[in-house]
């Protein structure tokens, strides 16, 4: 296979959860990457499933790329085997190196960090400032109560329905990330090793 990495920039949470599943879906993402021969970007941290989705893309034989904030090593366990560490001095740096160094992103079950980071993510996808697919993955119905919520912003005309379909929901993780892959090769980009 050639081609370039496909990168994948997963956010999800800094715990565990109360559920195996979620740290089961993590290490899938993981997999799936890492056995595609593709790279994850991340944030840096050996923290809840934040840590899962690391070990098992290199585990796998992916490529990890990690973006921390100096000030959350501690706090997040930044993680000091991967590929790549980047220790940066605010939040807004990590979070920008995060977007430029995707393909596309794709969000575990987390808490308000990684809420945050979809949305922010989703809400520049749609005021143009980059082109590159959305994903959230839907574990265990863990985020049925924000798709409700969502599907309501639209019956309540906050929302278009256009703008609500860009971001690319699903419960499988292997066909979410087939899904940004597609997403991907429209926008030009040819990556066939995942
Ligand atoms: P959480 O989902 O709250 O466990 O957080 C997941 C990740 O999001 C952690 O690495 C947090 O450091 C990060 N995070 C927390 N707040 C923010 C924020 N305002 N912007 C971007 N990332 C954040």
């Amino acid at each position: 296979m050639s081609g370039p990495r496909f990168s994948v920039c997963v956010y999800c949470g800094s715990r565990p959860g109360a559920l195996p599943a979620y740290a089961d879906a993590a290490a899938e993402v993981g997999r799936l990457i890492g056995a595609a021969g593709g790279r994850l970007v991340y944030g840096g941290g050996r923290s809840g499933l934040m840590g899962v989705v690391a070990d098992a893309t290199l585990a796998a034989g992916g490529e990890v790329v990690g973006i921390i904030p100096r000030s959350l090593m501690d706090r997040e366990h930044g993680h000091t085997g991967l590929t790549e560490l980047h220790v940066v001095e605010t939040m807004h740096e990590r979070k920008q190196m995060m977007a430029e160094r995707a393909d596309a992103f794709l969000t575990l079950p987390g808490g308000i960090g990684t809420f945050e980071e979809l949305f922010e993510t989703w809400t520049w996808l749609q005021l143009g400032y980059h082109a590159k697919p959305v994903g959230l993955l839907d574990v265990a119905g863990y985020y049925g109560p924000l798709r409700q919520m969502l599907a309501h912003t639209v019956q309540q005309g906050f929302f278009s329905p256009q703008q609500h379909d860009t971001l690319l929901v699903d419960e499988s993780a292997e066909r979410l990330l087939q899904r940004l892959r597609a997403a991907c090769r429209g926008n030009g980009e040819d990556y066939s090793r995942i």
